[in-house]
């Protein structure tokens, strides 16, 4: 079911999405050469704690998990695409890090996701981390009232497909709101003009993610973290986004 909020609402919204925000910008500063993915996800959890806010992923439970998540950020580690669970890995030169974090924060939830690259970076991993900054974007500018989601997801795949990208359609954005994963699905390629029409007060996350030469993943003996099918890197970004009469509200900007 889709759920419209109310300006009222959205306006609650924004304490979670400035609360995600700011624990990024703190998790990125911390990703330095030496720093343990254990390391980012206990100082995750403090910040969660010193917020009293609740983790949306330690319990996180679905139909194809295993057990639950167990941890509170995901850290998705070169080839390592989405879902990584943090693990004992110390980061080294060059890697490229994407941390995905979402947070619920007096009863609303946001959820967001930024990739970087510890010490000296790669001009490919730069160009990757660049095309998929610029594909979310590109879809954030077409959540308008009066698009549609189609419209959304054409834009994200325009831009990655510009750029010499295929486009992994089986995971991408959702409704975001009391819990983490809702109505709508926000794909992330997709024809302008179809699916559910925009309107205000709609909120979701849209979370381009792309790999340097695949489509495929595969998942990790872990059990969640989907890794690229050739070893290539991946990059993702995500924001949560407000439709309203105003032009889209990214409610995560850091
Ligand atoms: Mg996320």
């Amino acid at each position: 079911m889709i759920e419209l909020r109310t300006p009222a609402e959205i306006d609650e919204m924004r304490a979670a999405g400035s609360f995600v925000a700011d624990v990024l910008t703190e998790l990125a500063a911390a990703s330095a050469v030496g720093v343990n993915l254990l390391d980012l996800d206990r100082l995750a959890h403090r910040l969660i704690r010193a917020r009293g806010a609740e983790s949306c992923y330690i319990d996180y439970h679905p139909s194809f998990g295993a057990s639950p998540f167990g941890k509170v950020l995901c850290t998705s580690v070169n080839d390592a695409a989405l879902h990584g669970l943090p693990f004992d890995y110390t980061l080294k030169d060059g890697d490229l890090l994407s941390l995905d974090f979402a947070a619920s924060v007096e009863g609303w939830v946001a959820d967001s996701a930024v990739s970087l690259v510890v010490g000296t970076p790669q001009e490919e991993d730069l160009h990757l981390i660049e095309v998929t900054k610029q594909a979310l974007d590109a879809g954030i500018a077409a959540a308008v009232p009066g698009n549609r989601i189609g419209d959304i997801s054409a834009a994200i795949g325009e831009v990655a497909r510009s750029a010499g990208f295929s486009i992994n359609t089986d995971f991408g954005g959702h409704g975001v709101g009391r819990t983490m994963h809702g109505d709508p699905h926000v794909p992330n390629d997709g024809r302008p003009g179809r699916g559910f029409p925009l309107r205000a007060g709609l909120v979701f996350a849209i979370e381009p993610w792309l790999m340097q030469s695949t489509d495929r993943v595969f998942t990790d003996p872990d059990g969640w973290t989907l890794r690229s099918m050739d070893g290539s890197r991946a990059a993702h970004a995500e924001h949560t986004v407000a439709v309203t009469d105003d032009g889209p509200l990214v409610l995560t900007a850091r």
